[in-house]
């Protein structure tokens, strides 16, 4: 069967998040987006994991759990995103964020136990650890050799393992001796497959993408599509898919536009100044001299032994795609959290199944019909890779230009297929 995994979310006790976000609000939202496997995320909080505790059941043992008395379908894995801080020189501070995945309630209570020594588990879903990356591996480690741990959003500028601010420049340097028990890397919504195909050390790992949401809407916008026998759908299967970069299984990446993510180019937000670093060697603002916020693709470009357009041997396929409520925001100009853009959604889903099959699969004709032509051009151009985007920057995100209405402006830029190269 085929199972749709976001394997990085937040409950609403991480910091930043939305209040709504429940176990049962998840598990709708998972049905709407037509995603069968969701993390619980923050399973290190007490007051989480005891709604983790009292609204999900694993009945037959399998590692994965549903809500009580559900069967949707829709399956949950113990999930959470820790941040390690720790001083690799006495005068330099490495934050990096890492997720992990686990077995069994018996193996977030115990994990829990055992982090806990190194910061406080309860003021964050995604609690700060005063511990190194080794560190953490080897705690978890010890509690089950089960588990599954990645570094997330492996680009960004100052949490990620390979950031420009905080990063290290080899998974062995950022994880010493624990770096043979890392299998995976997130990539993060600002850089994407071909991106980091372009670099031949990762070639061994299994790339994922996840939504590290914040709130409902936000679940599935990156998402790892396997193939997985219906009998073996379990904890187990999962963690040897990903810990063998299984391409038989790992059957496709569903990610965002890189180029939408929010730290795709170097700039500095407070000056309006975006930096494409492909064609631009400049480090320090031109407006106010600050240092620019070093971006994923500068990052990424630093690292590559390969010519972009390069597909490895045994790399897992991939789509870029755009959640359908900035698809509908953007057609009817009004904001993603707007009423009008919500009812329409709803309504889409409602009628035509879930997210992925409108935004994927689902024949244009059938979409115009129930939301109009503009919508369905608008999801047929995002399929076909004929966006314009002003690529996101410094924390601000990139803007879509789905039906091309502003081309030939500046900072418009066409993709093209396959490249990561921008014409005007
Ligand atoms: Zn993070
Ligand atoms: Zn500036």
């Amino acid at each position: 069967m085929k199972v749709i995994a976001d394997l990085h979310t937040h409950s609403r006790y991480a910091m930043a998040c939305s209040s709504a976000i429940t176990i049962k609000g998840m598990e709708s939202t998972a049905l709407e987006k037509g995603i069968n496997l969701v993390s619980t995320g923050d399973f290190t909080h007490g007051s989480w994991l005891a709604e983790i505790k009292r609204d999900l059941e694993d009945p037959d043992g399998t590692g994965l759990f549903n809500l009580k008395g559900s069967n949707s379908g829709v399956k949950f894995i113990l999930g959470v995103e820790v941040s390690t801080v720790f001083n690799n020189t006495p005068t330099t501070v490495k934050k990096v964020h890492h997720c992990i995945l686990l077995p069994s309630i018996e193996h977030a209570d115990a994990v829990r136990d055992a982090l806990s020594k190194y910061g406080a588990m309860d003021s964050d879903g995604r609690p700060t650890l005063s511990m190194s990356p080794a560190e953490m591996v080897e705690n978890v480690r010890s509690v089950t050799k089960d588990a599954v741990v990645f570094p997330a959003h492996a680009w960004t500028p100052f949490f990620g393992v390979f950031g420009a601010f905080s990063g290290f420049d080899s998974m062995e340097e950022a994880y010493q001796d624990q770096a043979q028990h890392i299998h995976a890397l997130e990539m993060g919504l600002s850089s994407d497959s071909p991106m980091n195909w372009r670099i031949s050390k990762l070639d061994k790992y299994t790339l994922l993408g996840n939504s590290d949401m914040h709130s409902l809407p936000k679940m599935g916008r990156e998402a790892n599509v396997m193939e997985i026998d219906e009998r073996h759908l379990d904890y187990r299967t999962l963690a040897d898919i990903i810990n063998h970069k299984d391409a038989g299984r790992m059957v496709k990446n569903i990610e965002f536009y890189p180029e939408e993510g929010k730290y795709h180019f170097d700039g500095h937000r407070n000056c309006n100044v975006s930096v494409n670093p492909d064609t631009s060697t400049i480090e320090k603002c031109p407006v106010c001299g600050k240092r620019l916020v070093i971006g994923v693709l500068h990052r990424v470009n630093d690292f590559a032994d390969r010519p972009p357009g390069t597909v490895p041997h045994g790399s897992v396929p991939y789509v870029h795609a755009v959640p359908l409520m900035e698809v509908i925001a953007y057609v009817m100009g009004k904001t993603a959290y707007s009423r009008v853009v919500a009812d329409t959604y709803t309504s889409m889903v409602s009628a035509l199944g879930p997210e992925f099959e409108i935004l994927l699969d689902i024949p244009p004709d059938r979409i115009a019909k129930v939301a109009g032509d503009d919508i369905a051009k608008a999801i047929i151009n995002v399929r076909e890779e004929k966006i314009g985007i002003t690529p996101g920057y410094n924390g601000v995100f990139g803007v879509l230009d789905l039906l091309n209405r502003k081309k030939g402006k500046m900072h418009n830029f066409v993709r093209q297929r396959g490249i990561s190269d921008f014409t005007g």
